[in-house]
């Protein structure tokens, strides 16, 4: 997965590209493409998500997360717990990173690994 959320001048921009999953079904529509799932911003702020697409698309968990900034969580708590949430909901792994309309900058994964640039 390559995810960015930019903001700029009260502009908010989030995108998700993706390489696919293994042993994908032909005619697959995963996460990434679909609003609120792999992606998603508001004038709150934006998210990026990767992990597992059919538990990302179920449960929203880019719009979970911008819902968060929207009710005032910090970015660093509104990935966290966004995560929890997916991980309770799923038992399922995913990362996010999550922007707010100010700039600050959280991230949070329970898969193994996830690499953020330095900025999350
Ligand atoms: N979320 C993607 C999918 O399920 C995989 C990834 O890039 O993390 O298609």
């Amino acid at each position: 997965t390559v995810g960015a959320v930019a903001v700029d001048e009260g502009h908010v921009a989030a995108a998700t590209s993706t390489g696919g999953r293994w042993f994908a079904l032909a005619g697959r529509v995963g996460d990434v493409p679909q609003i609120g799932c792999g992606f998603y911003a508001s004038p709150a702020g934006g998210a990026s998500a990767t992990g597992a697409g059919e538990d990302i698309a179920r449960t929203t968990l880019a719009r979970e997360a911008v819902r968060r900034l929207e009710d005032g969580e910090h970015p660093t708590d509104a990935a966290a717990n966004a995560i929890d949430e997916f991980e309770r909901l799923t038992g399922s792994t995913a990362g996010v990173i999550v922007l707010d309309e100010s700039g600050q900058t959280g991230s949070a994964y329970n898969s193994a690994a996830m690499q953020t640039s330095t900025d999350f």
